[in-house]
């Protein structure tokens, strides 16, 4: 049943910067002059007890089920679904972490970050708060970094200093839910000191985190099938484990890179990137042929 008729489109398709679940559901309610809160709570919290995913006991049980949503587990799987009926829109899938899990084969735990994270320059390109939108890619762990604008993403507001919930009760994007300010400011460029430095795994792991999900993206659009993509992953992790063998401190590295290319083993977003980083290995050469973005095709 569509209860939301004419709900927006999600914003950054086929992008890097699509939009997150979470916020696109925030957009929804925005349209429909309902706090998001609201339609969490009637919507989707019935969805996840249907599915036998709620868990009442929480201290929290809004910001626990809203931060399972974004990411690539079962939660992500009913909230799409749901989503998808009450919207009856078909494109919602890119919008949570489970295309970014399935084509990387990484562990949907610890996929997703703690807090709400957001990059002001981001905001402040949007425009006004009514065409400001959440991106997926400030809810992935290990991004705390946006690449396109090479500053540190923000989680506290700058007026009331205190962190955003993922749902919100009553409030446009890109303003505190606690306090109303406006949560953009100009935050300091993130300048690495040296090529090691923290500054620069930090805006590298926002490049790769953000070439990751444009190629997840680009395999949803393209239609690449499964067998030659993972045959292409595993490819690209074998090369990566004979990279690390050649180098003579890494060999324990190469063996656990090794176990990731069978499909037993997945690793997790935090262990994927450490040792894409410790190789300066980027995220394009796990995919070598079959799905970088961007091939004609
Ligand atoms: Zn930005
Ligand atoms: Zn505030």
């Amino acid at each position: 049943m569509t209860r939301f008729p004419g709900a927006p489109e999600p914003k950054g398709l086929g992008t890097p910067y699509v939009e997150s679940l979470t916020g696109y559901l925030q957009r929804v309610a925005n349209a429909h002059a309902l706090p998001s809160s609201n339609m969490f709570v009637d919507e989707l919290l019935p969805a996840f007890r249907d599915r036998d995913l709620y868990r009442g006991h929480d201290r929290d049980i809004v910001r626990h089920h809203a931060r399972a949503m974004n990411g690539a587990g079962k939660h992500a799987r009913a909230a799409v679904e749901t989503l998808s009926q009450v919207t009856g829109r078909g494109d919602l899938a890119s919008l949570s972490f489970l295309t970014v899990a399935e084509v990387g084969k990484i562990a949907s735990t610890g996929i997703v970050a703690r807090g709400k994270r957001w990059c002001p320059h981001c905001w402040a390109d949007d425009g006004n708060t009514a065409d400001r939108y959440e991106r997926k890619l400030w809810n992935l762990s290990v991004v705390d970094a946006c690449a396109a604008h090479r500053v540190a993403l923000q989680e506290r507001c700058p007026g009331c200093g205190l962190p955003q919930p993922a749902i919100a009760s009553d409030v446009r994007v890109g303003v505190c839910s606690l306090c109303g300010r406006d949560l953009v400011i100009t935050p300091l460029a993130l300048r690495p000191p040296g090529p090691g430095s923290e500054a620069a795994r930090r805006l590298w792991y926002a490049e790769q985190a953000s070439a990751l999900v444009h190629a997840a993206e680009a395999v949803e659009l393209l239609g690449v099938s499964k067998e030659s993509l993972d045959a292409a992953r595993r490819a690209g992790l074998r090369a990566l484990a004979d990279h690390l063998e050649r180098h003579g401190d890494w060999e324990g590295v190469a063996g656990q890179v090794e176990t990731w290319s069978g499909s037993a083993n997945r690793p997790s977003i935090e262990a994927l990137f450490s040792i894409l980083w410790q190789a300066r290995w980027p995220v394009a050469r796990l995919f070598p042929d079959a799905a970088r973005p961007g091939r004609d095709r």
